[in-house]
């Protein structure tokens, strides 16, 4: 009989798989590691175990001990798995921009989950970093695991993703893409292929995706810690506002940056055409390889290392609301009709001649709304918006009990669904902040300065 001892035997020895639609513009062969078929559906299953095999070698976990990490889901879903086998207790304490999916994945294997804000600075007490340290230190008889400069991380990309890619290969690998996290399996892979390469007499380059809102790219191109460059992003499980001691750069040839955009709309071509239901980092993986075009030439063989699952997103990538209301779909915007399709079905929001201004502002703060047609009974005879009203304002203190009439300006011009975008968008200056567009069934809508620049 042919059967592993536990589920922890089931890790690695994952397949390698050729990219076939994505990449056809690329003159060489591109295959991905496909991770997704470690038992917790992640890379990280790997370093997991190894990092808890090592704490167990040297003492750092004792029988029954807490295990306690800051993790975006993937690597705690490795520890929860060899946890319950190696019989250990688990704390995580994620970032609240992590999906649902993966806090609730998480809690299924038996995890306890801390939830802490991303916006916040790496020392501040309440970021994630902060909390799991101070859990570590407060818990008795646990381990604080710390992915990011725990070199077992590196280790175990080094002693089996790296062999594992060199040897399914036959050690024709000339390139290897994948992102950047914690650091680890850039550094263990890349290190062992160069290693290999090096033996061989021939080469392997290192690329690293990273994100933008991120530090690595420049620090690697220029030695400098920018901390302009930190500010918050969507993709999930690459890039860093800290350099974790498990990056090595000397092992990296080079990074290429991704957009959120990019890497979201890429997650789902790569199930779309490929068939592959994969994570935000594979997206981010697969267009930073097509960014890099140029350094691949015929003979080159690039493996491309897909980190996890798409089932931990179908809240997110997957689901084209969410993808929409970031504007990461990439739909047609070209006439009125399709401007005005998110809201179509909403009121339009008017005030009357002999309202008072006070009326207009109550409700422009109730909709959130900058600008508001004025109506008479014969139908659309001005506007209000916020630049009349300070001007008003400014002359007139007293301007909120007067009516509406008294410092309205020109109606907006009236378009027919059909309009063209580029008309629109002449009809839309300093002095007129929006169009309304006929309905044609009696109602009208209205299109903002703001609609016409968030669909470019
Ligand atoms: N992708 C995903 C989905 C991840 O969870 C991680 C780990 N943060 C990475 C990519 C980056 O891998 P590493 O930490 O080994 O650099």
């Amino acid at each position: 009989m042919n059967y592993a001892e536990n589920i922890l035997e089931t890790i690695g020895n994952t397949p390698l798989v050729k990219l076939n639609k994505l990449t056809a513009e690329l003159p060489c062969l591109v295959l991905s590691k496909y991770e997704t078929f470690n038992p917790g559906n992640s890379v990280k299953d790997r370093m997991a175990l190894q990092m808890i095999l090592d704490a167990e070698a040297d003492g750092r976990l004792k029988p029954g001990g807490t295990i306690i990490e800051g993790t975006s889901g993937n690597t705690g879903m490795g520890l929860a798995l060899a946890a319950i086998v190696r019989g250990y207790k688990c704390i995580f304490v994620m970032s609240d921009k992590q999906s649902k999916e993966k806090m609730d994945i998480l809690r299924a294997v038996g995890a306890e989950v801390v939830v802490c804000p991303t916006n916040v600075d790496p020392s501040d007490p309440r970021s994630y970093y902060s909390v799991s340290k101070r859990l570590g230190e407060e818990t008795p008889n646990s381990w604080y695991v710390n992915q990011y400069d725990n070199p077992s991380n590196c280790k175990a990309h080094f002693q089996s993703t790296g062999p594992e890619i060199w040897g399914q290969t036959e050690g024709k690998v000339t390139h290897f893409v994948v992102g950047v996290g914690t650091g680890g399996t850039i550094s263990g892979v890349g290190s062992y292929l160069k290693m290999k390469a090096k033996e061989a007499g021939t080469t392997v380059k290192v690329w690293g995706i990273d994100t933008y809102g991120s530090v690595f790219k420049k620090y690697h191109e220029t030695g400098i810690f920018d901390e302009n460059e930190i500010y918050p992003y969507i993709t999930e499980g690459i890039g860093e506002d800290i350099l974790p001691k498990n990056v090595n750069f000397d092992v990296i040839d080079g990074f290429t940056k991704v957009t959120d955009k990019d890497a979201a709309i890429y997650t789902q071509k790569l199930a779309k055409e490929e068939g592959m239901f994969l994570g935000n980092s594979a997206g981010a993986a697969i267009k930073g390889l097509l960014q890099l075009k140029d350094n691949f030439t015929k003979d080159d063989v690039v493996v491309v290392l897909f980190h996890d699952h798409g089932s931990r997103y179908v809240g997110k990538m997957f689901n084209d609301d969410w993808m929409r209301d970031r504007g990461f779909l990439e739909e047609e915007v070209k006439t009125a009709a399709d401007l005005i399709k998110n809201h179509e079905n909403k009121p339009l929001v008017t005030a009357q001649t002999e309202e008072l201004v006070s009326h207009a502002i109550e409700r422009m703060k109730e909709f959130k709304i900058s600008q508001i047609p004025v109506k008479d009974a014969e139908g659309f005879v001005g506007s209000i918006d916020e630049t009349d009203l300070l001007r008003s304002f400014i002359t007139d203190k007293e301007i909120a009990d007067k009516p509406i009439k008294d410092i309205m300006g020109k109606p907006y011009p009236i378009v027919k669904k059909s309009a063209k975008i580029d008309a629109i968008s002449k009809l839309i200056s300093k002095e007129n902040e929006a169009v309304l567009v006929d309905l044609e069934n009696g109602n009208y809508h209205i299109v903002t300065k703001y609609d016409v620049i968030s669909s470019i």
